[in-house]
């Protein structure tokens, strides 16, 4: 098969003549990707920030076929059309059981293989942005597409709308909150319209890229770029008689991002990070957290269990995908995807959400 391999920080590879993925245990499916995303936290290991072992197919992002089944499968056959959480789970563990699938001690992420010499335990799992990519746990991960909803839609639901839903159900929102938005990508935007779902009187977003200043608008947001968010909170605040931002949103995942949460968020307030953050301290003290009486929520999305609440929303249309604000760039053959991810990492081309196409044979 044809897919992408990271073999090395900034050395990703397009490799055909790949041996195919084979079903390895009994609860495996193998699925033929129709469209895989970039995403936000593939920048890591590509950028060598975290790593992985060498040979790794990213992509935790996919929807696409299921092409063979292994035999303990019980309710999944070939030709059903899927989409995936970026994790897999065993939906039946301490964790998985209280809505926490995230942490699933079966569970394990698409597009991770841990380095050699490492004193991880677990085996790890290829990448989407493959032709064909296996599926452990089948049953329990995968979810079948529903017929109303596009495959950008559901794409968007395997991770980063779930997870930007996540991040505003983890901050308790209530009517009338005033909630900054630090960080417009993918997460960020699916974030503010979360945000106003949960009825925020005023969602700020923050961004240094205007385009996606300009796509947070479009969602109802009102934008700022950072040096200018804390006057622009205090002037909205003050306009609602409320002393700051209630709530912030940090959907970056870097030292700045959470320092500037830190500055945004009021006495009281709470911050919730759901960018994935690779530094190993806090940006701010635990003096300074002490006396902001700040409460602050982290950690990654468990999807596979948000999908239970969050699907009727989107089927009721109580809740709306914002692909056309998100998806940038719907179509890139997997052949082009190494310049995809320079494009992605750069911000050229206005580009937000990238999604690698490889039923695309290349030319
Ligand atoms: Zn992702
Ligand atoms: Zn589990």
């Amino acid at each position: 098969m044809r897919a992408l391999v990271l073999e090395g920080p900034e050395r990703l590879v397009h490799h055909s003549g790949l041996p195919d993925p084979r079903i390895e245990q009994p609860t495996d499916v193998i699925v033929a990707v129709h469209r895989a995303g970039i995403c936000g936290s593939d920048l890591h290991p590509y950028l060598g920030r975290e790593s992985t072992a060498p040979g790794t197919i990213p992509g935790h992002e996919f929807v696409g076929e299921v092409v063979a089944v292994g035999s303990r499968v019980e309710h999944l056959r070939t030709g059903d059309r899927v989409f995936s959480p970026f994790t897999t789970s065993c939906g039946d563990c301490f964790y998985c059981r209280r809505g926490l699938s995230a942490r699933c001690p079966r569970g394990q992420l698409f597009g991770y293989l841990p380095p050699e010499g490492t004193a991880e335990s677990c085996e790890g799992l290829q990448g989407a942005q493959a032709e064909f990519v296996r599926v452990p746990l089948a049953d329990s991960t995968l979810l079948r597409l529903p017929s109303a909803f596009s495959p950008e839609e559901a794409l968007l639901l395997g991770d980063n709308f779930t997870t930007g839903y996540f991040c505003a159900k983890s901050a308790c929102i209530k009517p009338g909150d005033l909630v900054a938005v630090v960080g417009c990508g993918s997460v960020g935007l699916c974030a503010i319209v979360a945000a106003r779902f949960f009825q925020a009187v005023e969602v700020i977003a923050i961004d240094p890229v205007a385009s996606r200043r300009r796509r947070a608008q479009e969602l109802g947001a009102t934008p700022a770029p950072p040096e200018q968010a804390a006057g622009c909170i205090r002037e909205l605040a003050g306009a609602k008689g409320r002393p700051g931002a209630d709530v912030v949103l940090e959907a970056v995942g870097s030292p700045v991002a959470q320092e500037l949460a830190f500055q945004l968020v009021r006495p009281g307030g709470t911050i919730v990070a759901i960018g994935v953050h690779t530094s190993e301290h806090f940006a701010f003290s635990p003096t300074a957290a002490y006396d902001k009486n700040l409460t602050y929520r982290a950690g990654r999305c468990p999807v596979r269990s948000m999908l239970e609440e969050v699907v009727p929303l989107v089927e009721t249309g109580e809740l709306n995908i914002p692909t056309a604000s998100v998806i940038t760039h719907p179509s890139i053959p997997l052949s082009d995807g190494p310049a995809a991810y320079r494009m992605f990492q750069e911000r050229r081309d206005d580009c937000v959400k990238v999604l690698l196409d490889p039923t695309c044979t290349p030319s």
